[in-house]
């Protein structure tokens, strides 16, 4: 493996069994064999040529909010976007923002230059990459009703612009979300509005999630996506399922549709309380509920 860990070194920073504990808002997971932190799309090109060439998998991790990773870790490369994903430019009622940008930063930017639309978005902890790719949403917003078009690099085949229609978004899923291509940079079609009104409004929806959500503790959000017709929390509840503990992990007392680590759980603590809720609500209500939480490595034997 000396070759491989040259070759990228040269195109990157490497890390070698990096705890992804401390890249993951539900603060657990084992280490990833590999993380690489590419600075340029170029960059990147090479690095998923020279990991598939080795025949490792690959990972492309945003803020790490919405995922799980086993405690065994994952034995690939993680594969993180650097500076030149990081930059914000306003065009008109156009926004552009690097896959790396963070939501809360693209929402105030767009604030900023009086453009409203992002408002929804500005709370949730992830990046723009993972929400493209997530189709991300809140308080009846979701990326999908904003995103104009994407730049994705699809690995081997190129960069491509994608429209709105080709993201082939629907509710917390988008042709993103199996690993199919990587989101560089997208372009959010926003509207002008008063300055004072938006950041109200994210104002507004900041405190109804302090008052609503469990922000005191590491979690990855809501657990669960919503079922047709639905709610996962309600849904939680009526099962008897609040306060539910497995390990250092419990389901939240504040919002059921929350799996908080409390006292240090591990993965498999996480994943154990996520297979018994899942259980307790199909035996209830005889809905089958679907993690809305990406898992990263095996969890097959737990
Ligand atoms: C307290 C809290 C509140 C939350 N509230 C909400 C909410 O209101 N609404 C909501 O939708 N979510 C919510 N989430 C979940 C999470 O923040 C979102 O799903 C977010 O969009 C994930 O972004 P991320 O950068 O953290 O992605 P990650 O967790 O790092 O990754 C998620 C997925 O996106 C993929 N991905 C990341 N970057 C890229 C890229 N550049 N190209 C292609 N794929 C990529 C990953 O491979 C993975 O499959 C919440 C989470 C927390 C902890």
């Amino acid at each position: 493996m000396a070759g491989l860990e040259a070759e990228l070194s040269a195109l990157g920073e490497l890390k070698e069994n990096e705890a992804m504990s401390s890249h993951c808002s539900f603060r657990a997971g084992g280490p990833a064999r590999y993380m690489l932190t590419v600075a340029d799309t170029e960059k990147l090109e090479k690095a998923l040529a020279v990991i598939t060439e080795n025949g490792l998998p690959w990972f492309l991790l945003g803020r790490g909010s919405n995922l799980l990773v086993s405690d065994s870790g994952f034995d690939g490369v993680v594969i993180c976007l650097g500076e030149s994903f990081r930059q914000i430019a306003v065009k008109g009622s156009s926004l552009t923002a690097g896959a790396a940008v963070l939501l809360s930063k693209a929402a105030s930017e767009a604030a900023e230059a009086e453009l409203g639309g992002l408002e929804f978005a500005s709370g949730i902890p992830g990046s723009i990459g993972g929400a493209v790719a997530m189709n991300a949403g809140a308080y009846d917003g979701e990326i999908r009703d904003v995103l104009e078009s994407a730049t994705v690099l699809f690995p081997g085949k190129g960069i491509k612009e994608l429209s709105n229609a080709e993201m082939d978004f629907s509710y917390r899923h988008s042709i993103l979300k199996e690993q199919t291509g990587i989101l560089l940079q997208a372009r959010f079609s926003l509207h002008f509005d008063a300055k004072k009104a938006i950041i109200e409004r994210m104002k507004t929806l900041q405190q109804k999630r302090r008052e609503k959500q469990p922000l005191e503790l590491p979690s990855a959000g809501s657990t669960f996506k919503r079922p047709e017709g639905a709610f996962a929390g309600k849904l939680i509840t009526e099962a008897g399922c609040k306060g539910m503990r497995e390990g250092g992990a419990v389901v939240s007392e504040k919002h059921a549709g929350f799996i908080v680590n409390d006292t240090g759980a591990t993965a498999a603590d996480i994943y154990r309380l996520t297979c018994r809720v899942q259980d307790a609500v199909f035996s209830e209500s005889g809905i089958m509920l679907e993690r809305e939480i990406i898992l990263l490595g095996d969890f097959g034997t737990i």
